[in-house]
């Protein structure tokens, strides 16, 4: 028997997208990390943060810090959160600080795209140093 293809009701694709838009922060790494799915060495934890150390240390400190909710990149973070946005450059600071790095100097580096190192896609703040810091950085 011929049957006409089934076709999505009109009206679901608001209701697809936030499916798809789930499944994308399921996928995210860091999204798991803060949800526990993944191991990670805290080092900071606020209620709206959660800091761990990389697993591939550029620097002899080097603690990447997320905000808890999914925000693509720095930019997007700013534009949608501005408070969690400063949440996430505070804990930076205090990291530093824990760290006794916040003397001697640091640097807080938000890679954005994929042509500058960006390599998850879920907001992240590099708290980088414990050494000097070359400028320009590479
Ligand atoms: P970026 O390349 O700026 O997106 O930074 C992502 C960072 O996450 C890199 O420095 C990675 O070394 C780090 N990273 C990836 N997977 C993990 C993990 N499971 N635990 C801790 N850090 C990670
Ligand atoms: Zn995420």
């Amino acid at each position: 028997m011929n049957q006409p293809p089934r076709r999505l009701p009109r009206g679901i694709p608001a209701q697809a997208k936030a499916i798809a838009y789930d499944a994308r922060v399921t996928e995210c790494l860091f999204c798991k990390i803060v949800a526990g799915e993944i191991p990670a060495e805290v080092v900071h934890e606020t209620d709206s943060t959660v800091a761990f150390r990389d697993i591939n240390p550029q620097a002899p400190t080097h603690v990447v810090v997320v905000p808890k909710a999914h925000h693509p990149n720095a930019a997007a973070l700013a534009e949608a959160d501005p408070v969690l946005a400063a949440a996430l450059l505070r804990a930076g600071g205090e990291i530093a600080a824990a760290e006794g790095i916040a003397d001697s100097g640091y640097r807080l580096v938000f890679n954005t795209g994929t042509g500058a190192g960006q390599s998850v896609f879920h907001v992240h703040c590099h708290v980088l140093g414990g050494r000097p810091m070359a400028w320009p950085p590479g």
